[in-house]
């Protein structure tokens, strides 16, 4: 056996100093609840969704206490009601079918092609055949579809579009930012996505009254006003009485940790690319390897890679996996049979009315392989992690 990665590579990234400043002035002050009768429009979660609007150029950005709720709040903001059906690419994470069963409406999976995004051809037939007026469409492990196909498709169809850019912030297609491509864009500040605010989601939407009754949903305790980024006064007149409050507010806390990291982003992205750019190329040269396609249009930031193997059986799959985990590659795998750690599949998710995972998406998932990569990723950690799985994929295929 050859060389192992020796560093724990599921650590996320540390806060930088000035998020550590921010965070540690908020303690001192007390001012840890969002709203204070005498604060102003000047908290640090106020201030993060001014800041993030401006960044994506959208005109509102309400902040909440995780993605799962933006998309929550999104799609009843967005107008679905219980029993309504909401169509989802099956090839998601758990927070997405949540969201979906949180609104109490009913979800219609659509298959994703082999480059791991939704298939449009599905997504019609599906959305003809259910009468869904609402697509969640999540930019799964930072792959995006064609968004002018697909928005001309959703706009012919007249189909309402939530994305989930838990794995696309900072990305875009044809040089718009994922996002603003929909009615609403939901966005995380979990650990593991591209700013780490712990927990934490953003509403990104230019629609007055999606963002109103967001803000309302969220918990303001008649306190909106003190949002920099809000829509006027006569909109809120429409919804402040009849929208309950859910109380989903983001803390100070988590905003003062995340706003010195919004501007790092644009680095963050060149290093993850950087990195993925090197994984890519040393395991597009394997024998049975095969790496999604990747369109011109489609600006990435790619904070993992997906790659698939063929001709591996079942159990020398398994002991692939294994191994590559003992040498410190640590792989996951979709396709498994069974839910663990950060990976599921449709078919799992048996709160669901009809759980099933589509024909195409099993195919794509049956050996697909998912590795994180860390910031803190070196050009020979990438060699090296590269080396092992090769090695690892050609002992499998002589088993
Ligand atoms: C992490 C994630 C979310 C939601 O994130 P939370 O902030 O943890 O609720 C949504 N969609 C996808 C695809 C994710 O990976």
């Amino acid at each position: 056996m050859g060389a192992s990665l020796t560093r724990d590579l599921s650590a996320p990234p540390p806060i930088p100093e000035a998020g550590i400043e921010a965070a540690v002035a908020v303690l001192r002050s007390g001012w840890l609840h969002r709203y204070g009768e005498t604060l102003g429009d000047a908290s640090e979660v106020s201030l993060l969704e001014a800041e993030f609007a401006a960044s994506l150029g959208t005109r509102y950005t309400v902040a909440v206490n995780s993605c799962g709720s933006a998309m929550y709040l999104s799609l009843l903001c967005a107008g679905v009601a219980r029993g309504d059906r909401v169509l989802m690419n099956a090839f998601t994470l758990a927070p997405v079918p949540g969201a979906v069963a949180h609104a109490g409406a009913e979800h219609v999976l659509v298959d994703i092609t082999p480059d791991l995004v939704i298939d449009l051809a599905d997504l019609e037939r599906k959305a003809i055949a259910s009468g869904a007026r609402h697509l969640l469409l999540s930019h799964m492990r930072g792959h995006i579809v064609d968004m002018d196909r697909l928005m001309a498709l959703c706009d012919r169809l007249g189909i309402t579009v939530i994305e989930d850019c838990a794995h696309t912030m900072g990305a875009s297609w044809a040089g718009r930012p994922t996002g603003t491509f929909g009615r609403v864009g939901c966005f995380s500040l979990q650990s593991y996505k591209h700013i780490n605010g712990g927990e934490g989601g953003l509403i990104a939407t230019d629609d007055d009254d999606i963002a109103a009754r967001a803000i309302l949903y969220s918990g303001s305790y008649m306190l909106y006003g003190l949002h920099r980024a809000r829509p006027a006064e006569s909109v809120f007149a429409r919804w402040r009485d009849v929208t309950p409050n859910f109380s989903l507010r983001m803390s100070n806390l988590v905003a003062a940790v995340a706003r010195p990291q919004l501007p790092l982003l644009a680095e963050r992205a060149r290093i993850w690319n950087d990195r993925h750019g090197r994984l890519a190329a040393a395991l597009a040269a394997m024998p049975g390897v095969r790496l999604p396609h990747r369109p011109q249009e489609e600006a990435f930031v790619q904070s993992s890679i997906q790659f698939a193997v063929t001709g591996v059986a079942d159990a020398a799959f398994a002991t692939f996996l294994s191994r590559c985990r003992a040498r410190g590659v640590f792989l996951k795998w979709f396709g498994a049979a069974e839910a663990t750690g950060y990976t599921s599949v449709s078919g799992q998710w048996r709160y669901l009315a009809d759980p099933h995972t589509p024909p195409a998406t099993a195919a794509a998932l049956e050996r697909l392989c998912d590795m994180r990569i860390p910031l803190t990723l070196t050009e020979a950690e990438c060699a090296t992690a590269a080396a092992i799985i090769g090695e690892e994929l050609a002992a499998a295929r002589k088993a």
